[in-house]
């Protein structure tokens, strides 16, 4: 069984679009949050329950839970007894925009992976690299085609495959490249305006961001057209710095 989940919420194209692909690879259930949580990160609820709906997916005879916890949330739900079995896969996405460098430090989408990863299973987190253009219909495929392969060949321990797909047609799209992360740039902007009220509130804001990443990374793969399939690890260790940071002696 493969679990489905994504960050834009239940009613998401893109969800629907990769729950209808995968189902073609083995039985799924959909476990997504019934809202948007676009960069809500590795979010865990604790403060109160969560409360769960059988939906159908829009457009589809799909059947699925519709939860009002985070994608994270979504997917310890199924994990801890929410769907029929254990899963063997999570798949999240397809997220509508990209998800690289370190967009994947806010990322909703890749957080979900993460915990299947958490979980002990592998992870897919698939994000098509558009800001204005959803066509899932390719994306949609090769995730299933990934997802099979994975399966197939299981993935070392404590790891996800964060996969950003550039929009567009199959004949559009020149390959597949395994990639590291590039160096993300943001523009945000602090807008500050006044509430009906007169206090002052503020919004981060600006546009798109950036980054042009040098060769071998996520931006430059799909900057040139090619699927970016990255491999993420749970362990942020620096291993390098461990025996420096050891050497400053620090006294307790
Ligand atoms: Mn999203």
């Amino acid at each position: 069984m493969i679990l489905v989940t994504n960050d834009d919420g239940i009613d998401s194209p893109g969800l629907v679009a990769l729950a209808r692909a995968l189902t073609s690879v083995e039985e799924i259930c959909v476990i997504a949050p019934n809202r948007n949580w676009t960069a809500a990160g590795h979010t865990k609820t604790l403060d109160r329950p969560l409360r769960v709906a059988e939906i159908t997916l829009p457009g589809s005879r799909l059947k699925a839970f519709s939860s009002d916890g985070s994608p994270s949330d979504c997917v310890a739900l199924g994990f801890l007894g929410l769907a029929p079995e254990r899963p063997r896969l999570v798949v999240s996405g397809i997220n509508t925009g990209p998800n690289m460098g370190s967009d994947i430090t806010y990322s909703g989408t890749v957080s979900a992976a993460m915990e299947g990863v958490v979980s002990g299973v592998p992870a897919i987190a698939i994000s098509l690299a558009d800001y204005y253009q959803w066509d899932f219909h390719y994306a949609a495929q090769f995730a299933a085609r990934l997802a099979r392969r994975v399966l197939k060949s299981g993935l070392e321990r404590d790891v996800l495959l964060n996969v950003n797909v550039p929009s567009g047609r199959r004949t559009d799209i020149r390959g597949v490249q395994v990639t590291r992360l590039g160096r993300r740039e943001y523009n945000d902007e602090l807008i500050r305006r006044k509430d009906p009220f007169g206090r002052d509130y503020f919004w981060i804001g600006g546009g798109p961001p950036g980054g042009t990443g040098e060769p071998g990374t996520d931006l430059h793969a799909v900057a040139a057209g090619y699927v970016s399939i990255t491999p993420v690890q749970l362990d942020l260790t620096n291993h390098d710095l461990i025996e420096h940071i050891a050497t400053w002696g620090l006294k307790a």
